[in-house]
């Protein structure tokens, strides 16, 4: 006898269809084979799939079983496979109709004792199940709160497969719904503030412009300047995710193990920017992504938000170079045997190291005795085809103990962020007929076209490339940086006050280029 459930298995962040064939030859000496491409996380669900179905009561068919994982093509991985092919055995043994089930998409993985336990990916899942116009999803309770944001499909989960049989038999009208808070909650609160930073007031302007266009942004300062406290703070005044941006970046976290257990499920409803702040310790499998079952790294959990990599120069020169891909395309692709998997990664990247090899460059107290030349060597450490990807170079000094007392001054984040999002506004409507959504993305040829320099700034921007030695890669960002100010300041024209304020944010070019 043959039974189908339909299921999904995830490739990349998105989940495609998997039907679930269950063959019971009778009359044969009992076994029990799962073919259709399953790694050895499918194959294990033998185990669990038999123990649930006998503790929870129910008769187990002692025939040859023969299990296909339908499209045969595609490397199936997961523990989610266990509900559907527990169900197909019990439509097999007439518990459970073909009927009744034949329209659901069901995932879930078993405890021995029958319970469900939570499967990665139940958004995507959830997602497609809504797209292919299943007529609901099954998935286990404790998967419910990710999928709060679909809660008008029709979504049921359960804490047991005994639930899930009464759901299907009518002896049990519904199962558990989502809940949560309101999706269309007010701007996010944080617990952190500009406010808190005392000082580094051209700093913070800085993070503000950064923030509005979507800037690449590299400080420079002392140790202990106040380099980090400035880019955590960054998601703070960045506009809270849009509904389909909440969904990407859940979709993402919802299938990377490490942060479903961090975070407990805190960040599923969360319309925060994320803030990834890796150590330079990390490997390129963890700034990338990878393994042979791929999942995201850090480039695409800080997706939508900011990667801030701290001490830059002490990454190795190998991990910086898998982030050109995504800074170039806003995605990075992950080449297996198998099959290559894209993973998006939008991210404002903020880097932080020392002005120069001692670190005293900037200093009031200290005095430093770096020749050019060592100063050239020292950010020769990063290639230049990354720190060309800076929009905004910004040199942080440490604060003087007169202003470290003083009461806080200056915009909090709350103002900095409306600030900012009158300046995304205006870039969406002057960007709507494009793929891009502010000034930082902008190619060339639309930089040319949509940041135009009235003569004076044109005058201004030509004699700084001449005497100051910038060269001509820093031109077009000078130029999008210099839309950005205006946009800040709700101004249509770019005049040579904003030009000069771009320029001023390019002082690394005089060291490097
Ligand atoms: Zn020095």
């Amino acid at each position: 006898m043959l039974s189908k459930v339909n299921s999904a298995t995830l490739h990349g962040i998105d989940a495609i269809p998997i039907e679930v064939q269950v063959d019971i030859a009778k009359g044969s000496l009992p076994s029990w084979q799962t073919v259709g491409l399953p790694e050895s996380s499918v194959r294990e669900s033998r185990d669990r799939v038999i123990a649930a179905i006998k503790n929870c009561g129910y008769s187990f068919p002692r025939y040859r079983i023969t299990i296909n994982l339908a499209p045969a093509n595609i490397k199936k991985a997961g523990t989610a496979f266990d509900l559907p092919i527990a169900l197909g055995l019990l439509v097999s043994g007439e518990i459970v109709t073909q009927e009744k089930i034949s329209s659901w998409l069901v995932v879930g993985e078993l405890s021995l004792d029958g319970s469900l336990k939570p499967i990665e990916g139940a958004l995507a899942m959830t997602l497609m199940a809504q797209e292919k116009k299943y007529k609901g999803i099954i998935l286990p309770q404790s998967n419910l709160r990710e999928v709060y944001l679909l809660r008008d499909y029709n979504i049921q989960g359960a804490h047991n497969i005994v639930e899930v049989v009464e759901y299907f038999t009518g002896h049990r009208l519904e199962l558990c719904l989502p809940s949560g808070e309101p999706s269309e909650e007010p701007p996010p609160s944080y617990p952190l503030d500009y406010q808190d930073i005392r000082g580094q007031d051209h700093a913070k302007r800085a993070m503000m412009i950064a923030a509005a266009g979507g800037h690449n942004l590299l400080m420079t300062g002392t140790p202990g300047a106040g380099k980090s406290m400035l880019a955590e703070r960054l998601p703070t005044i960045l506009p809270p995710l849009s509904f389909q941006e909440t969904l990407e970046t859940t979709k993402i976290y919802s299938i990377t193990p490490q942060t479903r257990t961090q975070n407990k499920n805190n960040f599923l409803l969360s319309r925060r920017r994320p803030f990834r702040a890796p150590h330079h310790t990390i490997s390129e499998v963890g700034l990338a992504g990878g393994r042979s079952h791929p999942r995201p790294g850090e480039v695409s959990l800080a997706h939508n938000g900011v990667l801030f990599l701290d001490e830059l120069a002490e990454f190795k020169r190998n991990v910086l170079e898998v982030l050109r891909q995504p800074m170039e395309n806003r995605e990075v692709t992950i080449v297996r045997s198998q099959a290559a998997v894209t993973f998006p990664a939008s991210f404002i990247l903020v880097a932080a190291m020392n002005p120069c090899p001692c670190g005293r460059r900037y200093s009031p107290k200290e005095e430093c005795y770096c020749t050019p030349g060592d100063l050239q060597r020292y950010f020769k450490k990063i290639s230049s085809p990354l720190l060309d990807r800076f929009d905004l170079h910004v040199p942080i000094t440490a604060v003087s103990y007169d202003k470290l007392h003083t009461p806080p001054l200056g915009d909090n984040s709350y103002t900095m962020g409306e600030k900012v999002l009158c300046a995304r506004k205006r870039q969406l409507t002057r960007l709507k007929e494009t793929p891009y959504s502010c000034n930082a993305q902008l190619p060339p040829r639309l930089t040319r076209e949509m940041c135009p320099l009235p003569p004076e700034g044109e005058a201004l921007l030509s004699r700084a490339i001449d005497s100051l030695g910038f060269s001509a890669r820093a031109y077009d960002r000078i130029l999008r940086v210099s839309r950005t100010i205006a946009d800040l300041e709700n101004i249509e024209k770019i005049n040579k006050e904003h030009v000069a304020e771009a320029i001023a944010l390019r002082h690394l070019d005089k060291i490097v280029f």
